[in-house]
């Protein structure tokens, strides 16, 4: 039986709700405050604190973490807790944590309301949660998975404070005691130390990848190379490695290109192995244009069978339909088809350009004339959309300018010994406005750049500084930062005594 503070119901006040003495003290905006906090609790399911709670106590460690036993009585340390994973699989990355007696354990740790979650969920199936080391609940008994810890015993206080603190700034925010070891030599920097800093950073990054660009030009030509960066690039995230070869593959698509749009659609939708073989029932719509996709692809289909790829190579769960390959694949077809994209681009380099707007003018450049499917529609199984809807908006220009147009056209200022060329790259790539912000960026800004809270990378390059350095430090030491070099590399240029 649950305990009473769970059975109430919002008709019902109980503990978890406050008493009219504390409603006088606090006023509305108190009884407000607690039913923003309480509300979600109750309706998630009657008796149980709702997960998402469970997720901010272990996060931010509200457990008596001196006192910790495992569900068969073993003490345990929690060194990490682990960075939060929004996306599908355990809900913490790289924990850390030590059972006595033992070394330390690092890999990720789930969290559900109780231990028969751990097969309900499948979990015990699923190759995402192999690296589980650690299976948090609110109650533990018969435990599914070993280790478990049971969070209930633990709580550093009542439920109802916990519930009440939910929805607060300090549960929603990162916690503070998890900043990077660096975060503290970074504070000390002034605004322009910490600018040129990410600068560099995003500058190497950036010639990184004009020289990934020119290792591969070497082989298949800057063209192909391009095209590939492109195909790649529209993969991100979760797709990158089908997207590059279906980009490898373009010298043997095109050995008999295609004539219209719809065609390359067919070409490409079909190599990829996501062609429903089917109808789409759900979504009569869609049909008519399925029939004419497949009217192609039949007749061509065999002749292909040694490129397409395996349906499994992709990863669908959890993506916005605004980003399903195949939508992807749509834009590339109507590049494909006009195949003028690289010529264009050089276009837009060579011209005289303001660098107010650079989003603008390469999006105008890149525009593509109105798809009658696709335009109306983010995914085959979708309704037709009230309004059309372009492939490309000023987010994905950005995605393709930072990451592959501007190191390419670097990468051929070098081929050609253009040093002004060289340098033209770089200032487009300096100017150009900040990205869409992501998971990775925030989790980077709450590790490196916890001491300026209000800073934000007034630059997509230096969001790329930030992001090379996660890549060239904390992706190479561990979450307690424990065998990384950049706090003393930070420590030279801000000593710890200085302001
Ligand atoms: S691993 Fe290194 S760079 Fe990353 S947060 Fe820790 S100290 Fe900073």
């Amino acid at each position: 039986m649950m305990d009473t503070p769970m059975r109430q119901s919002a008709e019902q006040p109980g503990p978890l709700a406050p008493d009219r003495g504390e409603i006088a003290l606090g006023g509305a905006y108190a009884l407000w405050r607690e039913r923003r906090s309480h509300l979600p609790a109750l309706r998630e399911k009657p008796g149980t604190p709702p997960e998402r709670l469970l997720q901010a106590v272990w996060h931010h460690q509200r457990i008596r973490r001196d006192q910790l036993r495992l569900g068969d009585g073993r003490p345990v340390r929690v060194l990490h807790p682990g960075f939060r994973n929004r996306e599908a699989g355990p809900d913490f990355r790289r924990a850390v944590v030590q059972v006595e007696g033992e070394p330390p354990r690092i890999g990720d740790v789930e969290v559900d309301l109780q231990s028969a979650c751990w097969r309900q969920h499948g979990h015990d199936r699923n190759p995402a949660f192999t690296k589980v080391i650690l299976h948090v609940v609110w109650e533990a008994a018969p435990p599914a998975f070993s280790p478990t810890f049971e969070l209930k015993p633990h709580l550093d206080a009542p439920l109802s404070e916990l519930a009440s603190w939910l929805g607060t700034d300090a549960a929603e925010n990162y916690p503070p005691d998890l900043a990077g070891r660096c975060a503290s030599g970074l504070k000390r920097l002034s605004q322009d130390q910490l600018t040129d800093l990410l600068g560099q950073a995003g500058l190497a990054r950036m010639r990184r990848k004009a020289s990934d660009l020119e290792a591969r030009a070497r082989q298949a030509g800057a063209e192909q190379a391009l095209w590939e960066g492109i195909l790649r690039a529209l993969g991100y995230k979760h797709n990158v490695w089908p997207m590059l070869r279906l980009g490898e593959l373009l010298p043997a698509l095109r050995a008999e290109p295609p004539a219209s749009r719809l065609h390359w659609q067919a070409r490409l939708f079909g190599v990829s192995g996501l062609l429903p073989g089917d109808l789409v029932r759900a979504n009569p719509g869609a049909d008519g244009y399925l029939r004419r996709i497949w009217d192609l692809w039949w007749r061509e289909r065999d002749q292909m069978a040694e490129f397409t790829l395996p349906a499994a190579a992709w990863r669908l769960s959890g993506l916005r339909p605004a980003n399903h390959p195949l939508r992807r694949l749509a834009l590339a077809a109507h590049w494909l088809t006009d195949g003028q994209l690289p010529a264009q681009i050089d276009h837009w380099f060579r011209a005289p350009i303001d660098r107010a707007d650079l989003v603008g003018s390469l999006q105008r450049m890149l525009e593509t004339p109105e798809d009658p499917f696709w335009g109306w529609h983010w995914s085959l199984r979708g309704r037709r959309l009230p309004q059309a809807q372009p492939l490309t908006g000023p987010a994905r220009i950005t995605d393709l300018a930072i990451n592959v147009f501007l190191p390419w056209l670097r990468m051929k200022a070098t081929l050609a010994g253009d040093t002004r060329l060289q340098q033209e790259a770089e200032q487009r790539y300096f100017a150009w406005p900040p990205a869409e912000d992501n998971a990775v960026l925030r989790l980077a800004r709450n590790r490196l750049l916890a001491g300026h809270t209000r800073w934000r990378p007034g630059a997509a390059a230096l969001q790329q500084g930030l992001l090379q350095i996660v890549r060239d430090f904390c992706d190479h030491s561990d979450s307690l930062c424990s065998t990384c070099s950049f706090p003393g590399c930070v420590a030279e240029l801000a000593p710890s005594g200085s302001a």
